[in-house]
């Protein structure tokens, strides 16, 4: 499955009629999810969920609007949820297991074939449905119209900070065609560099997040300030709180409380910059962590890296932020699948000893998190810490490797 992406251009009537649909969407995801809570009839199982979903489109003339696939596609999300919750509890994955929750921020709607009509010259895509979406201009450089229809399986309508998106998952595969290289590479991701192959080369941490950190700050310091939900109308300001003779009652204000007053326009712009801001520094990251991916698979025919718990290492309170900024596991993610298309070997090997083992002689050197090199006493090996570890990481590779192969033959 391919997706390609456009952003939206229209109207903002049009924009209001997909921000309804998202709603709807929610609401009916909502809904079969709480059938599902309560054990009745309608939540047992996906058909019975999709049925569902048309009978709230009786009950309720909003959720009629939404095109039937579209709400049996909202009945799929329900019930993939449920599904990764059995998933979890079944495989005893440790920690929550993701008791399914209600969504109240939903950001996207999903199409499957029907209820949305693509132009042949793939630059305006029109929604047919109740919403009155209507006609939209794509803008992209991907070229969506090479594909046959019947291809695109999925529509899906994206609301983020900066705008509106259109997403077109094709049923397409995509290869890359990978010349071979000799190489075998061990890499260890850390924080000082963002990762060190086994052969010495480092590339650099990016730290997007701390880059922007002081922008985001400021940012979320002017949303604080012109958010009323901290305001209270009914007590001193605070040029008055050191007064001696306070005054006994508060002005009368012909305005209600300011926690009940609608949010400021001011503060809707600040929230706006703020999100802004984010989606800039997800971006960025996500940009880096591809071509940096990329550029890895394409040098090499082996690729072993360490099966960390991303998860619980930023349990760690010092190195939170810093593990969390470097996206180690987005990266990852991107190495298995461009190593996927290219077709090459992409191995995640236990993270046990990695850093604390010789490379050279394979006994234990203990050596704490600030110790850079690694001596061995044994063998008088020197090396980067970091080196050795990819070292260790590719031979615990090949071993594994070694292992799978006469297994299978
Ligand atoms: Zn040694």
């Amino acid at each position: 499955m391919l997706t390609y992406e456009y952003k939206l251009d229209g109207t903002p009537v049009q924009y209001a009629a997909i921000d309804e649909g998202i709603r709807v969407g929610q609401f009916l995801r909502n809904k079969c999810v709480r059938a599902w809570m309560d054990r009745t009839e309608e939540g047992k199982s996906f058909a019975t969920m999709s049925a569902y979903t048309a009978v709230l489109a009786q009950q309720f003339a909003f959720a009629a609007k939404l095109g039937s696939q579209a709400r049996q596609a909202s009945a799929e999300r329900a019930w993939h949820a449920v599904q990764r919750f059995y998933e979890n509890c079944q495989q005893q994955k440790p920690g929550k297991k993701g008791y399914p929750r209600f969504k109240h921020d939903c950001r996207s709607i999903e199409y499957k074939v029907a209820g949305w009509h693509l132009e042949p010259d793939g630059r305006h895509i029109t929604f047919t449905d109740g919403l009155g979406i209507g006609r939209l201009r794509l803008i992209g450089t991907r070229a969506i119209e090479t594909f046959p229809v019947q291809q695109i399986k999925r529509v899906r309508l994206i609301r983020r900070a900066d705008g509106y998106y259109c997403q077109f998952c094709v049923a397409a595969t995509r290869q890359i065609d990978h010349v071979p290289t000799g190489k075998q590479t061990g890499i260890d991701v850390g924080l000082n560099a963002f990762y060190t192959d086994s052969e010495g080369n480092t590339v650099d941490n990016p730290r997007y997040y701390r880059k922007s950190e002081g922008k985001l700050k400021r940012l979320h310091r002017e949303v604080s300030r012109k958010s009323n939900r901290h305001k209270d109308t009914t007590k001193p300001k605070p040029s008055q709180r050191g007064n001696k003779y306070p005054r006994q009652t508060p002005m009368p204000s012909a305005q209600p409380p300011a926690a009940q007053r609608p949010p400021s326009k001011n503060y809707q712009k600040a929230r706006k910059a703020l999100s802004k801001q984010h989606l800039h520094v997800q971006r960025q990251r996500e940009d880096d962590a591809r071509k940096v991916a990329y550029a890895l698979v394409m040098s090499s025919d082996l690729i072993a890296f360490e099966d960390l718990q991303v998860s619980n290492l930023v349990k760690n309170p010092y190195l939170a932020k810093s593990i969390s900024d470097a996206g180690w596991s987005l990266f990852l993610g991107w190495v298995r699948y461009y190593a996927g298309l290219a077709g090459i070997a992409c191995i995640a090997v236990p993270p046990a000893y990695t850093s604390q083992n010789c490379s050279g002689c394979g006994r234990m050197v203990q050596k704490s998190l600030s110790v850079r090199t690694h001596c061995c006493p044994h063998c008088g090996l020197i090396l980067d810490r970091d080196q050795n570890a990819a070292l260790n990481i590719l031979q615990e590779a090949l071993r594994i490797l070694g292992h799978r192969k006469t297994a299978t033959s």
